[in-house]
């Protein structure tokens, strides 16, 4: 599959309507298709390209995908299938541990890591990541995040050229233009990036004094990001193109965005359903009544029918989180009842309890009986 950029595959603005993507596909459509170009291979990839973007940006829910994720939204791991959610997929890769280990090696594979490139347009930058904490509240409804963060950006003065202005380039001497150096071990060759101009085939003859030749500086950027109704503690969002700018031109690597999650002080989450206890006095669990449950929109009221044990959960229908995947769908609340027993009574509570002891034919609890027999024998 192509990494290049749909939008710009099809020529348009990242904000381009939905019509002027139409336009742009229809234009570049008949220019390039099959049809009109018999023979022709450039135009035939060109034309597939073409219309894998247009597939992609018609679409609105495809084409927010790819603006959040960029192509892994639809890509399978290293098979290259269709239609794979990028969660699951960076869940796997990464186990959500957000360890630094094998970062970079994944990340080389998804990417290609600046291996491919041809060695006169420079390298490209690298990935960052970066991490976002947000409520549970937000978590629910979405919302956008301003992120500010360091990265290597084109230096200004020389335009990203690593060049003192008026000052030419000439072809590496170390490594011929060729960017790699081999170095023989034995009957294996090994080669590896040249360290004379760091992959790039070229030297500058006389370099910029801001980035010392490299193109870029490292200083602060923000960026907006969408976070999606529905997110779990640990999912990744990639902004494309936001990482470190590429040396000497080379273009930019990406942002990854980890969601944190912050803990909740009423509610636990397994996926999409949420759990809260809530305590009510021993009397309200015997005789039934009403009590008001939190949710993540307000308090919704729930009847507790007489009797009621200890640890009976009531699901809520719907209260839960918006289903990442199709955000119209929801989870459910699970409200765990927990029975509050008094520690202190006063006198007349006291009093009141015995008589109700009694009543229920429980004078004598000391008794050789266990209560649990007995409370079995009266109550069933
Ligand atoms: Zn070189
Ligand atoms: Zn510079």
């Amino acid at each position: 599959m192509s990494d290049k950029d749909y939008y710009e595959i099809l020529g348009v603005d990242r904000n381009a309507s939905d019509s002027e993507i139409k336009k742009a596909y229809r234009k570049l459509a008949v220019k390039y298709h099959p049809d009109k170009n018999p023979g022709d291979n450039s135009a035939e990839e060109k034309f597939k390209e073409i219309s894998s973007a247009f597939e992609i940006l018609k679409d609105p829910d495809k084409r927010r995908k790819y603006d959040q994720f960029g192509h892994d939204a639809f890509r399978s791991g290293h098979s290259g299938g269709q239609g794979v959610d990028p969660f699951d997929l960076f869940r796997d890769a990464f186990g959500g541990g957000g360890g630094s280990g094998g970062f970079g090696s994944i990340f080389e594979d998804f990417f290609g890591g600046g291996s491919s490139q041809s060695v006169n347009e420079g390298s490209r930058g690298s990935d960052l990541r970066v991490s976002v904490e947000i409520s549970l509240e937000q978590a629910s409804k979405g919302v956008e995040k301003e992120i500010k963060y360091q990265r290597h950006a084109p230096c200004k003065p020389c335009s990203g050229t690593g060049a003192k202005t008026g000052s030419g380039k000439s072809m590496c001497s170390t490594c011929g233009g060729i960017g790699q150096v081999a170095s023989n071990q034995g009957f294996i060759s090994i080669r590896r990036t040249c360290p004379t101009c760091k992959g790039n085939g070229v030297t500058i003859e006389n370099p910029c004094q801001n980035c010392k030749g490299d193109g870029r500086v490292k200083s602060p950027a923000n960026v907006k990001v969408n976070i999606p109704p529905g997110v779990s503690d640990g999912n990744r969002l990639c902004s494309r193109g936001r990482g470190d700018a590429g040396s000497t031109g080379g273009s930019s690597g990406d942002l990854y965005v980890d969601v944190r999650i912050k803990k909740h002080d009423k509610f636990d989450r397994d996926e999409d359903d949420l759990f809260h206890d809530i305590l009510i006095p021993f009397t309200l669990a015997t005789l039934g009544g009403m009590v008001q449950v939190p949710t993540l929109d307000g308090k919704v009221s729930l009847k507790i029918p007489s009797g009621t044990q200890a640890n009976k959960t009531f699901r809520i229908k719907d209260k839960g989180m918006p289903n990442l995947r199709s955000p119209s769908r929801n989870g459910d609340l699970y409200a765990r009842i927990i029975i509050h027993i008094p520690k202190k009574l006063t006198k007349e509570q006291k009093e009141k309890l015995i008589e109700f002891a009694k009543a229920s034919g429980e004078e004598d609890l000391q008794a050789d009986e266990g209560f649990l027999e007995k409370a079995k024998r009266l109550f069933d």
